[in-house]
């Protein structure tokens, strides 16, 4: 992946919104219309990406690892990918990103770190996470929580979402502008975060 220029970053996104038109990650859904999915915001809205509760399943000290694939852990693999950006469209290298999520049942390792862990964007801001589809649980729909943070600057908490999952309309919390693009391999999603740096 290119690391891209503030120019050709808004035409690269619109190609992955095409290109997630083909298909869905749930192989059970398709026929996605063109104008359906929209892409992760993009930094030229000039609007940070909204923050959303913690939730009572975070843990500090996560391991460092852009991979949560471990043996023994059921799931459909995916792939996700992306910047982070300032609000200006700069590439933020070394931010720190934290990420948990449950596993494919709907259940979160409280005793242990499975299917968490750290990492820091490279210096153009990339990060790229392995993990499962999560699961969905009473009340919420498919989801990953996250903690972004610039050097030295304030932790955004947020959540990212799947496109087409029949509990986004019903998750108090779900908002399209959170989605995860995905692309047109089914098991490969792109998510930017714009930071309001100040
Ligand atoms: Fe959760």
């Amino acid at each position: 992946m290119s690391s891209g220029s503030m120019n050709d970053n808004p035409r690269r996104r619109a190609l992955i919104a095409g290109a997630a038109c083909v298909g869905s990650m749930l192989a059970a859904r398709s026929g996605l219309a063109a104008d359906e999915l929209k892409p992760t915001r993009a930094c030229d809205d000039h609007d940070a990406t909204p923050r959303q509760m913690e939730g009572p399943f975070f843990k500090p000290r996560s391991p460092e690892r852009t991979s949560l694939i471990e043996s023994g852990v059921p799931g459909t693999r995916i792939l996700v990918t992306g910047q982070v950006l300032s609000t200006r469209c700069q590439p933020v290298p070394g931010a720190l990103l934290d990420f948990w999520q449950c596993d494919s049942k709907g259940e979160y390792d409280n005793r242990g770190n499975t299917l968490r862990g750290h990492q820091f964007t490279d210096a153009e801001g990339r990060y790229r996470l392995e993990t499962i589809l999560p699961g969905v649980y009473p009340g919420r729909t498919r989801h990953i929580h996250v903690k972004v943070q610039a050097p030295n600057k304030p932790i955004l908490t947020t959540q990212l979402y799947f496109p087409k999952e029949p509990q986004n309309a019903k998750d108090f919390l779900f908002r399209p502008d959170l989605l995860i693009a995905i692309g047109d391999a089914q098991s490969a999603g792109r998510f930017d975060f714009v930071l309001k740096l100040g």
